[in-house]
This record gives structure tokens, C-alpha cells and sequence, in this order.
């Protein structure tokens, strides 16, 4: 007779009450209390980690990442960290393909360990939970919660498996700071946990401070988190808003006075692909570790013009706020173009504009002899100088001008956008009234991209 409810299958009463039997029967999986540390290490190192580290999860020093653990893997009873070796070259080169691509190879090289080693350790009876090496994250919690299951630097700090540095990468004593982390939970204790190095194996080089192009890294100020957010990751989901709004808002013209055309080829292959780090220098450039310092204490000067030289003097947009260290430090390196995260292609007011036409200026086609050219808008008034291949903007002074360029439309910040088909075909410059030289305008219009 079926047993049958509500559209579910349940089989014949005596089919399920045999199935029911059976499974009372079982025998309670087998699992161990404990597992030693040279066992568990065997096995990590088989499953691909290139080094690990044992901490309990009642550990006083991981803070709130004991916290973080309970809430993935209520279970826990121990976290093991992973580590695993990028190359220090392609990290160093100034391919930013090279460098990614060697981030990316090590990660999925540590998930498919952190994957291996939870599958073997489930033969075992432990259960084992990777929690992600970097990305994706749980970008929807509650208030009060971190986005990121696990802190995995504290975690490797409380291993063993090194200390941050000037730069804040945690610093393997072997391997440098040219190592990704992944944390693996489980439900077992182990004999023996590891215990913090008594010693950092950061030098104090400061060339970290010297390479990072935003000036995020500071040996008198905190590390400016922004300035690292708004540059080196502005491909990856909390810092492309603003190109999401951008596409958003259908206006290719718009759109095209804030992104570059090369700016939406990166943007794409980062959607297509994986996120691309815009620098990372300061891990590029560290000397330390002892697989990696030998070349540095044998000669400086050379390893400063090898490693850091080429960082420094790459050509490429750096990422800021207006306004923020991080725009001082851009701007002091000539090799580097400032790009400016906070202006909106659709705002008129005289302060956007103004930072439009900095966000915009290539100083590789700018006139040789400068320019000055004053913008009488309609609510104030602004001055753009470009001299020694450089603009700047400030408020009208009495100084003469090439031109003055009068402008009454409410939606002026139109005059910067870029048609696919070239500028000239912007109505807006058509209702722009110019006085004085009509072709400096259009010089001041051609150096803008
Ligand atoms: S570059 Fe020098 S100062 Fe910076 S983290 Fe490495 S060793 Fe420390």
C-alpha cells in the first residue's frame, strides 16, 4: 500500500519502515577528540599548502576572529592557516597582467589545498570548512558584523606564520611577504598550537613606503585604508559604485568623460575575469624574508633600481579622492596620471567641473606654450592654467587670459563630456560664448581625455 502524501514519495509502509530500520542501525561515525600536529601537518602540506599553523579557537589574541569562526562553523574547536607562495617576480613586474595573474594562480592554487585537505580530513571524521581566501564575501550582514569570515592575518600572526610589516602583509620569516592565506576550520583539537614569532621579520626598509603611489603607508601615521581601497582595489565590487551609476545612467557621453576607454577594457576583463590589483608595490618591493633578502643586504642600490625604480617610474592612473593625502601623493610623482574617484560627469557646479577638467587632462598632448583660459558659469566663475604640461584651476584673478569661455546652460558639466564621434560634435560648446583667442579653447578642449 502507498504511502504517498501531499505529492511526495514515500514508498510501500513496510519499504520505509525497513529504510527506517536500516538507518537506526548505523554506527555513529568515528571521529577523533584530537589530532596531533604532525599528523594534521603531513596532511596539509600533501593537500598543496606550502606552510600552516595551528591556533585554538579560544585564543584571547585572535580577537574577534574566534567570534567570526563560531558564527561560520559553529563546531570549531581549532583554526589551521594555510600558506601559499606567489611568485616575487611576476609580482614585481610592471605588467599589472604578469603581477594578477600570479595572485590569481596562488589563490586557486590555495582553494583547490584548503579543498583537499577538508575532503581528507572528512575521510577522517573531522569536520573542516575552508572559509574563502580573499573574495567573494558576505557583502549582506547584519550591522556589526565583518563582510570577511575570517581575518586570516591575525590568524596567521597567532600561527607562527609571521608578523605584519610596515606594510601590514603579514611577513613569512621564510617567504617574505609573497604569500596568500586561507584559514580552514575544524571540530577537532590538536596536541600542540602554535604561538606567535618573537621576532618581525619586517626590516624597517621603508622602500614599501617609497613604492605605495596613493602614500597609504606611513611610519608616523596610521595606514590610510581609503587611499588603498580607492586605488589598488578599484576594480573590485566596494569601489566600482561609481562605475555601475555611470553605466547606469545611459549616457555614453557622460560616461565617456570619466572612464577611458583602456579604464572600461580593465574594468570589463576584471568583471570577465578576476578582480585586477592596480598595484600592490609595497609587497612587490619587500625585501624581507629568507628566501627573498639575499639580493637586498647584497647590494641596495642595485635592488632600489631593479625593484622599486620601475614601480616608481610606470606610467599609469592612480586612483583618489580630491582633496586627500592621497591626491598629494599621486600628484608629487610626474610618471603617474591622477584620476579622481569623486567626480560626477553629471554634476554642474563649478567645483566638479574643475575637477573634471583635472580628471581629464593628458599631459601628453598639451600645448607646449600653456594656456589660461577663464570659465564664466552659471554659478561662479574658474580659471584653468596649463603650463610645463600641467593644469591647474583656481578662481578667476586679473591676470590676462587666452580666452573666456561663457557658458548660461544649467547642465554645463556637458561641455567635458566626450561624444563617441569626437568633442566637436557636443552641442553644449556650440552654446558657449568665447571671447579672446576662440582657438585656445579648443587647444584646452583637445588636451582632455
Ligand atoms: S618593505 Fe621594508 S619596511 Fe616595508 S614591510 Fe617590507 S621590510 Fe618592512
Amino acid at each position: 500500500m502507498s504511502n504517498e502524501t501531499r505529492g511526495i514519495f514515500r514508498g510501500t509502509a513496510e519499504a520505509e519502515a525497513t529504510r527506517r530500520a536500516h538507518e537506526a542501525a548505523l554506527p555513529t561515525p568515528s571521529r577523533p577528540d584530537r589530532v596531533t600536529a604532525a599528523w594534521l601537518r603531513e596532511v596539509c602540506l600533501a593537500a598543496g599548502a606550502d606552510d600552516v599553523g595551528f591556533v585554538e579557537v579560544d585564543r584571547a589574541g585572535l580577537g574577534a576572529e574566534g567570534d567570526n569562526a563560531r558564527r561560520v562553523f559553529p563546531a570549531v574547536r581549532a583554526l589551521v592557516c594555510l600558506v601559499g607562495i606567489s611568485n616575487r617576480d611576476a609580482i614585481r613586474s610592471t605588467s599589472h597582467a604578469t603581477a594578477n595573474n600570479a595572485w590569481h594562480h596562488t589563490g586557486s592554487r590555495l582553494d583547490s589545498a584548503a579543498a583537499q585537505l577538508c575532503a581528507r580530513l572528512g575521510a577522517a571524521g573531522i569536520r573542516a570548512v575552508p572559509t574563502t581566501m580573499g573574495f567573494p564575501m558576505d557583502v549582506q550582514v547584519p550591522p556589526g558584523q565583518s563582510s570577511w569570515a575570517i581575518a586570516h592575518k591575525i590568524v596567521a600572526v597567532e600561527a607562527g606564520l609571521g608578523h605584519m610589516g610596515v606594510n601590514r602583509n603579514v611577513i613569512h620569516p621564510r617567504f617574505g611577504n609573497f604569500v596568500l592565506l586561507e584559514t580552514v576550520l575544524i571540530d577537532t583539537e590538536i596536541d600542540t598550537y602554535d604561538q606567535p614569532l618573537d621576532y618581525n621579520p619586517c626590516l624597517g626598509c621603508n622602500l614599501c613606503v617609497a613604492a605605495c603611489p596613493v602614500g597609504a603607508i606611513s611610519t608616523v601615521a596610521d595606514f590610510d585604508f581609503f587611499a588603498c581601497l580607492g586605488h589598488n582595489y578599484r576594480e573590485f565590487p566596494f569601489s566600482a559604485v561609481d562605475w555601475v551609476d555611470a553605466v547606469a545612467a545611459g549616457d555614453a557621453s557622460a560616461y565617456r568623460a570619466k572612464f577611458r576607454d583602456d579604464e572600461t577594457l580593465s574594468m570589463l576583463q576584471s568583471l570577465l575575469f578576476e578582480p585586477t590589483y592596480k598595484s600592490a608595490y609595497c609587497m612587490a618591493v619587500c625585501p624581507a624574508g629568507e628566501d627573498v633578502i639575499g639580493p637586498y643586504l647584497a647590494d641596495r642600490a642595485r635592488y632600489r633600481d631593479e625593484v622599486l625604480l620601475p614601480l616608481r617610474r610606470h606610467p599609469e592612473p592612480i586612483y583618489v579622492r580630491s582633496g586627500s593625502q592621497a591626491e598629494k601623493a599621486a600628484a608629487r610623482n610626474p610618471a603617474k596620471r591622477v584620476r579622481y574617484l569623486d567626480f560626477r560627469p553629471d554634476v554642474s557646479t563649478v567645483a566638479n567641473f574643475a575637477l573634471g577638467l583635472r580628471h581629464m587632462f593628458t599631459p601628453d598632448t598639451a600645448p607646449a606654450d600653456g594656456l589660461r583660459v577663464a570659465f564664466r558659469l552659471p554659478d561662479g566663475a574658474l580659471l584653468a592654467t596649463v603650463a610645463d604640461r600641467q593644469l591647474t584651476t583656481a578662481p578667476v584673478d586679473d591676470l590676462p587670459v587666452d580666452a573666456t569661455v561663457a557658458c548660461d546652460a544649467p547642465d554645463y558639466i556637458r561641455i567635458l563630456h566626450r561624444p563617441t564621434t569626437g568633442r566637436a560634435a557636443s552641442v553644449e560648446v556650440g552654446q558657449c560664448t568665447v571671447t579672446g583667442d576662440p582657438t585656445a579653447f579648443a587647444r584646452l578642449l583637445a588636451c582632455l581625455d
